[in-house]
């Protein structure tokens, strides 16, 4: 139970960082450690095309293509105005996006990992994490524990062992997502993913792999909790007050069960130590909107490896200085975008949700 990196939480991120140490340090001992055995659905299901790129770069391109995924060729949003823009992936070079069995994916990742040499650890939890004088001991509940040189925090919202590392994690906003998935209703014939925007926030409805469908309102808790809208009925009456994505929902069957998640902006800061670093959703989160969350958990976990290999394999702590000002410049980025996108719409400017995002 000794190792030289331990990683906290088997999502994109944590599996991106294990895939690409084990590819660029493979001298060096990886945990990963997750707390499902994936077999429940999961969130967060549109691959922008530029995901193909990091898919390669890991390796698992193959792998991926081999698990339920729907192609896409762009979005459409009724943003601005009532009706849908098309935003086609083809006008970009790198080709088409994919709807994901999120759950399959993330499975796929952790499976490769541990077929490339990373110790893999499924339906364990960290329950914490304590910094000693010979690194990391990382505390799991079945009552065992580990060591680590370094430790690398990919538990998404959670944001365990960046709490445990003193880091703060400040929010943004206080966006939400309440949605769920319909086994029935999927459109193969078209299966972009389309945006809607109200008075209170936005809906998005996407087709998903096998006849599937998941659809969401988002807006902030606390107009969430005014509305009711963890409330089946009410969920069902707001979607039918939507008219593009009211009709979609309505010709959807065989609903699960309404789930909400926290989907606020965030970032944690510091996002990295000497001997620590926060990957994906734990260094930062976007909005749902920019369909980057993937892609952002891929990429960090990719640059956070080599800093871990810099300061492990050399003793050189300028890739984790590099690290950080790239999650905060990333976020920074990120901002300017949020601010740019939320002020096309101004149907609603004098509305709360749309105050709290102008300027
Ligand atoms: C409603 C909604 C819709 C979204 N839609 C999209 C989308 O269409 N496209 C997109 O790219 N992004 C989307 N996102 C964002 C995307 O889901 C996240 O950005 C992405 O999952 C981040 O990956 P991650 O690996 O950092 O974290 P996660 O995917 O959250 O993975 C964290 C992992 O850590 C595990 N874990 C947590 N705590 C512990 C612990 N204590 N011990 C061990 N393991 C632990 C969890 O089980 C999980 O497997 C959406 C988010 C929401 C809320």
């Amino acid at each position: 139970m000794r190792f030289d990196v331990a990683i906290a939480g088997g999502g994109p991120a944590g599996s991106a960082c294990a895939l690409s140490l084990r590819t660029h340090a493979p001298a060096l001992r990886v945990v990963e450690l997750e707390s499902s055995q994936y077999e429940r659905p999961r969130l967060g299901e549109s691959l922008p095309p530029i995901a193909r790129q990091l898919l390669e770069h890991l390796g698992v391109f193959d792998a991926f293509r081999a698990t339920a995924s729907a192609q896409t060729f762009g979005t459409a949003a009724a943003w601005g105005r009532p009706r849908l823009v098309e935003n086609d992936f083809v006008f970009y070079a790198r080709g088409d996006g994919w709807h994901i069995d999120r759950a399959a994916f993330d499975a796929m990742l952790a499976t490769e990992a541990a077929q490339r040499g990373a110790t893999r650890m499924s339906g364990v939890s960290v329950r914490d994490a304590e910094h000693g004088r010979d690194g990391w001991r990382v505390m799991l509940s079945n009552g065992e524990s580990l060591s680590a040189r370094f430790l690398v925090d990919a538990t998404g919202s959670a944001s365990l062992a960046t709490r445990a590392c003193g880091a703060e994690v400040v929010a943004v906003d206080h966006l939400a997502g309440f949605g769920r998935f319909f086994d029935e209703g999927g459109d193969a014939a078209d299966p972009r993913t389309i945006v809607e925007s109200f008075a209170d926030g936005w809906w998005y409805t996407a087709a998903l792999p096998n006849g599937k469908r998941f659809a969401a309102c988002m807006t902030d808790v606390d107009v969430a909790r005014e509305m009711n809208l963890s409330d089946d009925a009410v969920w069902y009456a707001s979607a039918a007050t939507m008219p593009i994505i009211g009709p979609i929902i309505a010709g959807a069957s065989k609903p699960g069960p309404l789930v909400g998640r926290s989907a606020e902006s965030r970032y944690a800061e510091p996002p990295a130590g000497d001997d620590w670093l926060a990957v994906g959703d734990s260094a930062s989160r976007f909005d749902p909107l920019s369909s980057q969350g993937i892609v952002k958990a891929l990429r960090s976990g990719i640059f956070a490896s080599y800093a871990i290999g810099d300061v492990l394999m050399r003793g050189d702590l300028r890739g984790i200085a590099r690290y950080r000002e790239f999650i905060r410049g990333e976020f920074a980025s990120y901002m300017e975008a949020r601010a740019k996108y939320y002020s096309e719409e101004q149907r609603w400017s004098d509305r709360e949700f749309w105050l709290r995002r102008s300027g």
